[in-house]
């Protein structure tokens, strides 16, 4: 055990600090240096999380739904008190600006509160003279959470305060590339959260398909790509571990014609480029109707060139860099090919030399076979589609094998939400975008995902069905 020193964080398993025995390197991507080191879990300190969840269980799964509810509100109070504290770490190994990497940090408590609104059903199925037939939710056990480094500290949150107000115990894993705010936070739990019902472990490449290959594991959530989600799904298979995936997409956005394009540029702009594009969720195809095309398309052109990327540390940037190098490499691949083919590339302003800053970047109306239209980017690249009918417009926006989200943009709310209902995705916004909360699931239709999170659906996904016949 080690007290941790500025960015030194031990692991936390069996509500013990744990340095362990090796080390991975952690990256600013603003700048491309190493800053840091984080701690590479080998198969005995998997082992050893696993041993200290199992033990929490059966204690955390007693304890009553109103004290775990209680002690996840105790738990947002820490989130909320060392907010500053974990922005900047946040921001130093993630790259996205500082202010933002804080509503991040709020909103993980936030989240820890607003789950606690949701309570734990029981149905009677059937109440009669010669028997009472009640169906209960139990917890499924040990979970075993896998996050991305997009947004490290939200999405291991979505998972915590579902799979711990519903009585499981976990062992989280944050990305290789994002490892240090979940580290430092299970740290700051110590003392609020009994020891083994949260066990947070880093570490490299090996410790995902390590961890899903455990047999000490009942359920896998895992966020992430689809490519790793189907690699999960079949790893989960050898002793069916019950599986929630949240996978890619490639969002599309409607624009109808009769939209205030004043109004609507700037929020249509950050709804695809938000954390610098790096979003499930995000715009990834933005289909707009043929009448406001280019005049759209000018305004989206326009802010491109203005809005302030740079070193989230320093005040004023707004957008970050990518945020690692095998994306960067990736998406800076995607911006080569789509000049190589004669696209049209609309370029945004200057970014910094250093680090993995790439610049803000629109496709003028591309073939919509082209890999900027297909792909998930995940990255600063917006391919911008000119559309004529609403036939036309719904048959190509659902021509994707994913299918996360999607929005519609008009004044008619009518036919804005009978669009929505056309869309084979898991979730619709109406003039709106990168909405959800804690009562609201977030299900993956297609290869987008299995199952969901948030809302009591999300919930349920923690918890077993279990039927009682009493009789009379
Ligand atoms: P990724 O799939 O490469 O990695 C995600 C996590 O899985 C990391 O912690 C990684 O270490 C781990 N991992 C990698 N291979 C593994 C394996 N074989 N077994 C077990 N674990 C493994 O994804 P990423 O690049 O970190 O994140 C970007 C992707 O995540 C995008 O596709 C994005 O759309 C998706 N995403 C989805 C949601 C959602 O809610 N649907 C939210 C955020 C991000």
């Amino acid at each position: 055990m080690t007290e941790s020193t500025e960015f030194d964080f031990p692991m936390t398993i069996g509500g013990q600090r744990v340095r362990g025995s090796a080390r991975i390197d952690v990256v600013n991507p603003a700048l491309g240096e190493v800053f840091a080191t984080a701690p590479d879990a080998q198969q005995a300190d998997l082992d050893a999380a696993v041993k200290a969840a199992r033990a929490a269980f059966p204690g955390w799964k007693a304890t009553a739904y109103n004290e775990r509810r209680k002690v996840l509100g105790e738990a947002a109070k820490v989130l909320t008190a060392n907010a500053d504290e974990l922005a900047r770490i946040f921001t130093l190994e993630q790259g996205r600006p500082l202010a933002f990497a804080k509503e991040e940090i709020l909103g993980a408590a936030g989240w820890l509160q607003g789950m606690g609104m949701h309570s734990l059903p029981v149905d009677v199925t059937e109440d009669t003279d010669e028997r009472r037939v009640e169906v209960h939710r139990v917890p499924v056990g040990v979970v075993a959470a896998i996050v991305p480094w997009n947004f490290p500290v939200l999405l291991a949150f979505w998972k915590i305060s579902h799979a711990l107000l519903a009585g499981n115990t976990m062992v989280l894993k944050p990305s290789p590339f994002t490892p240090l705010a979940m580290l430092r936070i299970a740290e700051l739990l110590l003392d609020v959260l009994p020891a083994g019902v949260l066990n947070v472990i880093s570490g490299g490449d090996a410790l995902g398909p390590m961890m899903t290959a455990h047999p000490g594991f009942d359920k896998i959530s895992f966020t992430g790509s689809t490519a790793t989600g189907k690699r999960i799904m079949a790893s989960a298979a050898s002793d069916l571990k019950r599986i929630t995936l949240e996978l890619g997409g490639n969002d599309a956005a409607i624009i109808m014609p009769d939209v205030d394009l004043d109004e609507v540029a700037q929020t249509l702009f950050m709804g695809a480029f938000y954390n610098t594009a790096q979003i499930c969720i995000a715009t990834k195809r933005m289909y707009i109707h043929e009448d406001i095309y280019d005049a759209l398309r000018d305004k989206l052109h326009g802010l491109a060139k203005v809005m302030p990327v740079g070193d989230g540390m320093n005040e004023g940037s707004v957008f970050g860099p990518v945020q690692n190098k095998p994306q960067y490499e990736r998406v800076k691949g995607l911006m080569n090919e789509a000049r190589e083919l004669g696209l049209t590339v609309l370029e945004g302003g200057p970014v910094p030399d250093k680090g993995y800053f790439l610049p803000l970047t629109l496709v003028d109306n591309p073939p919509e076979d082209s890999r900027v239209v297909t792909e998930e980017a995940f990255g600063p690249i917006l391919p911008l589609l000119k559309f004529s009918s609403v036939d036309e417009v719904v048959e190509r926006a659902n021509n994707s094998e994913y299918g996360l989200a999607g929005a519609v943009w008009s004044k008619d709310i009518d036919q804005a939400v009978a669009i929505a209902h056309r869309l084979d995705t898991g979730t619709v916004w109406i003039n709106q975008n990168l909405q959800s909360t804690p009562m609201t699931p977030l299900a993956g239709h297609k290869q987008s995902g299995i199952g969901c999170e948030n809302g009591l659906h999300g919930l349920l996904e923690f918890t077993l069905p279990k039927a009682i016949y009493i009789p009379k």
